[in-house]
């Protein structure tokens, strides 16, 4: 299986047949686990077999399929899979730092990643330190003797900004700090943040790894000792399991995920150069694009650009909201990775917690609205586009 590629990996890795030989994977929709005797129960119980289990809020066959199959794709040694990507990073921060550590992380978070670290880790004693994510110099000043974990997103939401992976690593284990790098909007088809030096990755399965709308989920990738130590401790007792049903479309969407996502970029990058100069737009962001200011970046650490586009429309929060009542074909709703193309106005709903000031310095402004592609036809959607913009 090592030397599987990833589309091999994806549609076979992990896979656990019972005695009935199933073709499709089974879904073990059990809690609890029956023991043949009280000595097998309590034989389990001091040692848990690669092929036992004890109860689904630890683990389950179907769960494990599909920490297996991801865990295969990374090619990280664990996988420990959540209820959804949130419990994920509240497991894994939670799992590294305790009271007296400092946290640094890039500013520009996801709002309930924002959440976490601004305000549940200082109620338990952890520091923090928020910095520019894109600006290697920042994150070298921020560090401190007890800096125990570097958190980031990249490419960020809602504006595609992107982190230096090795940059980050190589400052962070001067001080022996983990990185912990939140991979949803790049996918683990366009980059391994592992193997450019992070120490953990996560995952919401919600995203691109379902890619079809129905189910929470989320997974922490690691190194044996940290995922089977202290990050399965925290989370096996602490109730952030994901469900075996819910493991198993997220098993099914791993199968397809590769041909998914690499055409939704596909159709991005189409997109995305069709718009350029575009006289309704003061801005087109899609990492893939050259004239990206950070294309270098990308495309050292990056295989494509992503599935996602942010277009800034001349005009504010009127000229983005006629944009968006008048698309035929992308949704308004607020998913990404999605099989159907989704369209968000983040200022108003995904970041409206925000002040005005974070949204200014995190360049959220009122005329940028957040496009997921999807599986449409590429054709249809830039025409579905042009025609809205013709409304903003
Ligand atoms: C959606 C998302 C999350 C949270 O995932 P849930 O599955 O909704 O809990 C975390 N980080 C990023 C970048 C996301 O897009």
């Amino acid at each position: 299986m090592d030397n599987w590629n990833t589309r091999t990996k994806l549609v076979h890795a992990g896979t656990r047949r019972s005695q009935y030989g199933e073709l499709s994977e089974a879904i073990y929709l059990t809690q609890g686990f029956v023991y043949p005797s009280a000595e097998a129960a309590q034989a389990r119980f001091d040692e848990l077999g690669d092929d036992e289990f004890i109860y689904a809020r630890y683990g389950n066959p179907t769960v494990a399929m599909f920490e297996d199959r991801i865990a295969a794709l990374e090619e990280a040694e664990a996988a420990f899979a959540t209820a959804s990507g949130m419990a994920a990073v509240n497991g894994a921060l939670f799992a590294l730092l305790e009271a007296g550590d400092h946290i640094v992380a890039a500013k520009a978070l996801f709002g309930s990643c924002l959440f976490i670290v601004e305000n549940l880790l200082p109620k338990y004693g952890v520091e923090v330190t928020l910095v520019d994510g894109s600006d290697l110099s920042a994150w070298e000043a921020a560090m401190q003797p007890n800096t125990k974990v570097c958190f980031f997103e990249t490419l960020s939401n809602p504006t595609l900004e992107a982190v230096d992976i090795i940059g980050v690593a190589a400052i962070a284990h001067k001080v022996g700090a983990k990185v912990v790098v939140d991979n949803v909007f790049a996918t683990p088809i366009f980059q391994r943040a592992l193997s450019l030096g992070a120490d953990v990755v996560i995952y919401s399965a919600t995203k691109h790894i379902d890619g079809q709308g129905r189910c929470l989920g989320g997974v922490v990738l690691g190194d044996v000792d940290f995922i089977r130590g202290p990050l399965e401790m925290y989370l096996k007792h602490t109730g952030g399991a994901l469900s075996p049903f819910n493991a198993w479309i997220m098993l099914k969407g791993l199968e397809t995920m590769d041909l998914r996502v690499r055409a939704q970029a596909a159709s991005a990058l189409t997109i995305a150069k069709a718009l350029q100069g575009h006289n309704k737009l003061a801005k087109i962001i899609y990492p893939g694009l050259e004239g990206h200011p950070q294309h270098a970046l990308v495309a050292s650490q990056m295989e494509a650009g992503g599935t996602v586009i942010s277009l800034v429309v001349n005009g504010g929060k009127d000229a983005a909201f006629r944009m968006l009542d008048a698309l035929k074909i992308a949704l308004i709703s607020n998913n990404l990775g999605d099989a159907k193309s989704i369209v968000t106005h983040p200022a108003t709903t995904t970041h409206s917690r925000l002040s005005s000031e974070q949204l200014a310095d995190l360049g959220i402004g009122e005329g940028l609205v957040r496009f997921s592609v999807g599986l449409e036809d590429a054709g249809d959607l830039l025409a579905d586009i042009t025609q809205a913009l013709n409304h903003a």
